[in-house]
């Protein structure tokens, strides 16, 4: 039975094009339209906007993506193999997909895309993890995109969601709710995967606040909320020792006990202490 868009199933694009699943490239597929058409609805109106998507694969989200109306879709894939498939589908919805071959992490997009812009993927989780972390720490705020949306291992959409005193609370969650509104949208157990990966999944998706929550120089944030972090178990008098000879002073300033624990501090607190840290 062909889908809505008239193409293949993508269990026979997969047979046709050879597309046997590559570990090395963290290849999960997602072959069920509706699913990739729900994580669709997920990213938001797409009508307005382009839609860059990172690992396309052999389609099944950019097939949702476009089918949900994605203005245009730009997809950055790794995996050659993938290209001939991917031009099938650039040929059912003419002048609206955009493939580009190479390395997501190498490649600057912005050149190919026209604001507003959502971003939509279904990564190797390493590479999502990275490209997370840059998209939210550009040079300049607000970013060039609107959204992200993207798949995670459990454990990972955990951590970037996370509120303070809980033990997924860190780095990932300062970094996402000082400059983004995040949240799990969609839960998927390994089943819902080709082949299935060995931990759930879930998508999170982050909408770009006009500016940060908190005035705070992002330099001086990262490097508190990480030495506060590399040191969880420590009160933070100790954990942020090599950070100011008066650390202690500073964190009262701030409003922060120093025998406190970075677990328990909340964003508006950390910000707080990267202006103390950043007065001299
Ligand atoms: N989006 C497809 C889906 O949902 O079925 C494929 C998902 S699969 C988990 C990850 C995809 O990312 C693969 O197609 C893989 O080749 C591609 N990929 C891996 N590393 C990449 C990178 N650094 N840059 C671009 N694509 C990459």
């Amino acid at each position: 039975m062909s889908a809505i868009d008239g193409l293949p199933p993508l269990r026979q694009v997969i047979a046709t094009h050879g597309l046997s699943a590559r570990k090395s490239l963290g290849q999960n597929f997602l072959l069920d339209l509706n699913l990739t058409a729900k994580i669709a609805r997920h990213a938001g109106d797409l009508s307005a906007s382009d839609v860059l998507e990172i690992g396309p694969g052999p389609g099944g989200l950019t097939r949702g993506l476009l089918a949900e109306g994605a203005r245009r879709v730009l997809a950055i894939e790794k995996d050659a193999r993938c290209l001939p498939a991917l031009a099938e589908i650039a040929e059912a919805y003419p002048g609206r997909l955009e493939v580009i071959e190479g390395d997501a992490l190498k490649i600057d997009p912005l050149a190919h895309l026209t604001p507003p812009i959502r971003i939509a993927a279904n990564l190797p989780y390493n590479v999502g993890t990275e490209l997370l972390v840059r998209w939210l720490t550009p040079p300049e705020w607000p970013p060039f995109w609107e959204s992200l949306t993207l798949m995670f291992q459990r454990e990972v959409a955990e951590r970037i969601t996370a509120t303070p005193g809980s033990k997924a609370y860190g780095r990932l969650a300062l970094l996402a709710a000082w400059r983004a509104e995040a949240r799990i949208v969609l839960s998927l157990p390994p089943e819902a995967f080709t082949p299935p990966p060995k931990v759930s999944s879930a998508v999170v998706h982050l909408t770009a606040l006009p500016e940060p929550r908190y005035p705070a120089d992002p330099k001086v944030l990262e490097r508190v909320v990480a030495a506060a972090f590399n040191q969880r178990r420590k009160m933070l008098r100790a954990a942020l020792k090599g950070l100011a000879p008066d650390i202690e002073d500073r964190l009262i300033a701030a409003g922060i006990a120093p025998t406190e624990r970075a677990e328990q501090v909340p964003l508006e607190a950390f910000c707080a202490l990267a202006r103390a840290v950043a007065a001299g």
